[in-house]
């Protein structure tokens, strides 16, 4: 099968090169490795609501203006982070909780039915046929001015060829899974394998209850713990905007990122690290049990798809990939760098995967595919 543009993951920054360069009228096919679409924005749909607890992104930062224009042109409202109320600072050792007078001003947004709506809105905006889930792709290879893409899908092996490979991926997994030994400089695969995947060595707790019974003690949600294993916390409740305007709260929930480094989380089962987190909670607010509706976890560190080993033992830091240094063998090669972690600017965050694409696109169109 034959197609101009390839384009390899279904992440935020897969499926926006999609719609864009549908809109353009330029023909493309999307390959992603997983069942579902979204990559690192993963929600679960709640058992009572049509909103999503995210398991991946939550924020959007005010300076962030790309991802907010975009949320404004698919129509998905957004709102403030819930801060209202006191903070907790939970002291190491089972030294005792201290309630600080008001959590830190709210400095950044969370979306309206939770970040699964910009994958859903997306998808329902593209022609589903260009768009093939369950296809990881296991070789890349370039034979004159052809790329030969070969993806595995329930057992079959399968074999796509296209003129240019849009790559909707962190850097690391372009290493990990495409082969780039056929096609990139020992150079530029240095550079990738450099870069870290953002946030992919994190782990995600969630926990739904019946009552947000922290804010009704006029508790923000906010924690920090210097004990563990949530080391900070946020309220996580769903949110609705009523036809009045005012905010209405739809779920109760609370979410917090695990402090145990991801080699050390490796000697727990996630049954353990669960029960820690439950633990944690009933120390920080008592009889929270009795209100725990269901817990919801991701360990994003054993996802091949998103982490490697290098960014399980390294210390996080962010991304910053030098893109002028490779401009001409990339282009020379047809190979467009749309994963978030190739932003010039908000690098590994939504905002860098909509500057990403922006810049792809407008080289695509420069080169005229259609
Ligand atoms: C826990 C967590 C919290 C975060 N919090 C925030 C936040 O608050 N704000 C924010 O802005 N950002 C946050 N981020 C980062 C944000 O999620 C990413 O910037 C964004 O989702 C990146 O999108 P992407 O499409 O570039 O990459 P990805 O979402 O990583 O998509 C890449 C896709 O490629 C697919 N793929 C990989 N290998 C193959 C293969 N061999 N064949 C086919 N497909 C393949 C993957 O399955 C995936 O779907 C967070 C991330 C995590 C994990």
């Amino acid at each position: 099968m034959h197609i101009n543009n390839i384009i390899i993951g279904g992440g935020l920054s897969g499926l926006l090169s999609a719609w864009y360069l549908q809109k353009q009228g330029i023909p493309y096919l999307l390959l992603e490795a997983k069942p579902k679409l979204g990559g690192r924005i993963l929600g679960v749909k709640d058992s009572s609501t049509e909103h999503y607890h995210d398991l991946g992104p939550t924020w959007i930062f005010p300076h962030q203006f790309n991802i907010q224009q975009l949320l404004e042109e698919l129509n998905i409202p957004y709102v403030e982070q819930y801060t209202r109320g006191d903070a907790l600072f939970q002291k190491q050792g089972n030294q005792g909780i201290i309630r600080t007078e008001g959590a830190g001003a709210a400095s950044m947004y969370r979306v309206i039915g939770g970040m699964t709506t910009i994958i859903n809105v997306l998808y329902s905006k593209i022609d589903s046929r260009n768009i093939k889930t369950e296809h990881v792709v296991t070789n890349t290879t370039k034979v004159d001015d052809q790329w030969i893409i070969t993806a595995q899908h329930n057992n079959e092996t399968k074999s796509f060829h296209a003129n240019n490979l849009i790559l909707a991926l962190p850097p690391r997994m372009i290493v990990e899974h495409l082969t780039p030994t056929y096609w990139a400089s020992s150079e530029l695969i240095e550079h990738f394998k450099q870069v870290p995947t953002w946030m992919a060595a994190q782990a995600k707790f969630i926990s739904i209850y019946h009552s947000s019974f922290w804010r009704e003690k006029g508790l923000s949600g906010q924690v920090f713990s210097q004990q563990g294993p949530m080391q900070e916390m946020h309220d996580a409740c769903s949110i609705d905007i009523s036809e009045t305007g005012e905010q209405v709260n739809l779920t109760n929930a609370l979410f917090g990122f695990i402090g145990v480094p991801a080699n050390h989380r490796q000697q727990y089962d996630e049954s353990q690290i669960k029960e820690a987190c439950l633990n944690q909670l009933n120390q920080l607010y008592e009889n929270s049990e009795e209100e725990l509706d269901s817990i919801l976890y991701k360990d994003w560190a054993t996802d091949a798809f998103f982490a490697s080993a290098r960014d399980i033992n390294e210390q996080p830091k962010h991304p910053d990939f030098p893109m002028d240094q490779y401009m001409s063998e990339l282009t020379q090669k047809n190979i467009f760098l749309a994963g978030s972690e190739f932003s010039r600017t908000d690098a590994g965050y939504l905002e860098g995967a909509v500057c990403a694409v922006n810049d792809v696109i407008a080289k695509i169109i420069n080169t005229d595919n259609r």
